[in-house]
C-alpha cells in the first residue's frame, strides 16, 4: 500500500512520524474518514468542511491549500487502485518537545492511507448489529474529530468481548452515539428521531445527508434527545457512518427492536443513501 506522509508518496512500510508529533504525545490531532465507492469520494466537500472547522477548533492550519489536497486523495486512490474502502486523513499540530502548552510554530503533520473494505455487501446491514449500552464517559467536544478515541475503543473492545457488536453510548439514559457512528430510531409512528447537534456528538456527515434523504422521501424527522428506553420500545433502530453509511440495529441490551431483524425504513433508507452517494459523486 502507498501512503501519503508530508508531501511524499511512500510505501507503508517506509512511512513515519516523529515521537515527537503532537498527535502520539497528546492527540492534538484530528481526522476525517470518508467512504469510496466506486473508485470515488463519497460526500467529499462536507468532510473538508468538517475538517476546517475541527482545526479552527483547535487552532491548528490545514498544510496544504484545499485544491492540493483533493489532488492528494485523487493521486492516493489511483495509486492504490481503490474502487471500494475508505480513505483516512490526519492532520497533527506537528512537532515540539514535550509541553502542555501548545507550541506557536509547529510545522501541521499531514498523513493519508486508504484502506480496501467492502461497504455495499456487509454481514451487519444485512443482519444488523447487536449493542450494549454503556454511560458516555468521553469529553466535552465530541464535536471536534480529534484522534483521542480511547474510550471508545474500550468501550467497542468491551462490546465484542460481551459477544455483541458495539456500543450505544448515553448520558442519564438519553443516547449520545455509538462508539463510532451517530445512533436513530425510528418510533411507532415511523418518524426518525435523533439527538440534535450539539458539543455531546461528532455531527455525522452521513447522518446530515440521511436526514435530507429522509426528510425528501416524505419521512418526518424529529431531532431531539432520546433515552434508551424509548430506543428498547422503538420499531426500528439504526447508526450511520461514513463506512456504514445506514446499518440496521436490531437489538440493545439483550432487548429485539422491533421484530428483532432490519426494519423496511432503515433498508430503505440505505439503498436511498447508497443510491444518492453514488449519483453525487463530487470527487
Ligand atoms: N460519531 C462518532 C463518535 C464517530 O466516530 C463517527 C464517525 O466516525 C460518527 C459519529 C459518524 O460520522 P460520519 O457520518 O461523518 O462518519
Amino acid at each position: 500500500r502507498t501512503v501519503y506522509v508530508n508531501g511524499q508518496y511512500l510505501p507503508e512500510a517506509e512511512a513515519s512520524l516523529s515521537i515527537f508529533d503532537r498527535a502520539v504525545l497528546f492527540a492534538d490531532a484530528v481526522y476525517e474518514v470518508a467512504a469510496v465507492i466506486d473508485g470515488a469520494l463519497v460526500d467529499y466537500p462536507a468532510h473538508q468542511q468538517r475538517l476546517a472547522r475541527s482545526l479552527k477548533e483547535l487552532g491548528i492550519p490545514l498544510p496544504v491549500d484545499p485544491d492540493a489536497l483533493l489532488d492528494i486523495h485523487h493521486e492516493l486512490l489511483r495509486k492504490n487502485a481503490l474502487t471500494e474502502g475508505l480513505i483516512y486523513l490526519q492532520v497533527s499540530r506537528g512537532c515540539a518537545d514535550r509541553n502542555f502548552l501548545m507550541p506557536h510554530k509547529a510545522t501541521p503533520s499531514l498523513v493519508l492511507f486508504t484502506q480496501a473494505m467492502p461497504l455495499l455487501d456487509t454481514v451487519a446491514a444485512t443482519n444488523g448489529l447487536r449493542v450494549i449500552s454503556r454511560p458516555d464517559m468521553r469529553w466535552g467536544r465530541r464535536d471536534i474529530k480529534t484522534t483521542q478515541l480511547l474510550f471508545a475503543s474500550m468501550m467497542k473492545t468491551e462490546a465484542v468481548a460481551a459477544g455483541v457488536d458495539d456500543v450505544w453510548l448515553h448520558e442519564q439514559g438519553m443516547v449520545t452515539e455509538a462508539s463510532s457512528s451517530n445512533a436513530h430510531i425510528i418510533n411507532d409512528a415511523g418518524v426518525l428521531v435523533t439527538r440534535p447537534l450539539s458539543n455531546e456528538i461528532l455531527h455525522g456527515i452521513t447522518r446530515a445527508a440521511v436526514l435530507d434523504y429522509a426528510a425528501e422521501s416524505g419521512m418526518q424527522v424529529e431531532q431531539r434527545t432520546f433515552s434508551l428506553e424509548e430506543a428498547k420500545t422503538a420499531r426500528e433502530a439504526f447508526i450511520t457512518s461514513a463506512t456504514a453509511f445506514v446499518t440496521p440495529v436490531v437489538e440493545i441490551d439483550g432487548v429485539a427492536i422491533g421484530t428483532g431483524r432490519p426494519g423496511p425504513a432503515t433498508q430503505r433508507l440505505r439503498e436511498l443513501y447508497i443510491l444518492r452517494s453514488r449519483s453525487t459523486h463530487g470527487g
